[in-house]
């Protein structure tokens, strides 16, 4: 579904992606561990071009929109980078929209959906999440959790095949967080492709199918959970779990 083929990415003269290599499969789980400065934000805004690669290749559901180093035309870069739908870490809802109007702006204003059409998907997309009663609501009045799953109810109006998430519960005390973590888990049931930065690694344990192991700018290791927790080849890997267990 996904290919991702020597990407690079530098900023200046740090080199912060310097060769990385993965695939994802329709309705994979998968979680992106690794030490902070790794690359990992970095690699997920490259994959929907808020960042622009210094090479390599992005290939979504066999179409590329950088090939080699080299960009497609805006209007295939467009629609490539619409089948995959991102929630970050602060949310970053529109604070002076209502939680209808953050569902509903850009399927109305950006893709010339109806009103109707939209207000019917929010509606569900919000029962989905638990949060119908708060469809009135402005994010100021809600809580962390429910934020972030504002959030990423706004990210499945555009009907995505792909979800990133960068690190959605890393700003939340727990109690939200396993809020969060349940409707991520019930979105991986329903065979949602999912890429998650994470530092919850009892999620990736238990939901991801494969977790690929990021450090010095490349996926150091990858391999089921099992694999990857139990007997990481790589010296990294081992290292980093011992150091945060
Ligand atoms: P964390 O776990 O702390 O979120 P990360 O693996 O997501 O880390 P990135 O945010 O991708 O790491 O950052 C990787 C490196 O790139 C860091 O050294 C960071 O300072 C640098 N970096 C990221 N964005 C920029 C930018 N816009 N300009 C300059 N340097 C940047
Ligand atoms: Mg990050």
């Amino acid at each position: 579904l996904i290919e991702v083929t020597s990407l690079k990415k530098g900023f200046g003269n740090l080199n912060v992606l310097t060769d990385v290599n993965f695939e994802v499969e329709k309705g994979d789980v998968i979680a992106v561990i690794g030490p902070s400065g790794a690359g990992k934000s970095t690699m997920l805004r490259c994959l929907i071009n808020l960042e622009k690669v210094d090479g390599g290749t992005i290939t979504v559901e066999g179409e590329s929109f950088v090939k080699d180093g080299v960009y497609a035309s805006h209007e295939q870069i467009k629609a490539v980078t619409r089948k995959m739908g991102m929630v970050f870490q602060n949310f970053n809802l529109f604070p002076h929209l209502s939680v209808r109007r953050n569902l509903t702006i850009a399927p109305t204003a950006v893709f010339g959906k109806s009103k109707e059409e939209s207000d019917a998907l929010c509606e569900s997309l919000l029962d989905k999440v638990g949060l119908r009663d708060k469809i009135d609501a402005m994010p100021s009045t809600l809580s962390g959790g429910q934020k972030q799953r504002v959030a990423i109810a706004r990210a499945l109006m555009l009907n995505p095949d792909i979800m990133l998430f960068d690190e959605p519960t890393s700003a939340l005390d727990p109690q939200l967080t396993s809020e969060v973590l349940g409707v991520m888990r019930a979105l991986a049931a329903d065979h949602m492709t999912m890429i998650v930065v994470t530092h919850e690694m009892s999620f990736a344990r238990e939901v991801a199918n494969k977790i690929l192991f990021m450090c010095d700018g490349m996926i150091v290791e990858s391999g089921t959970p099992a694999q990857v927790f139990g007997q990481p080849k790589d010296r990294r890997t081992a290292d980093f779990f011992h150091n945060i267990l």
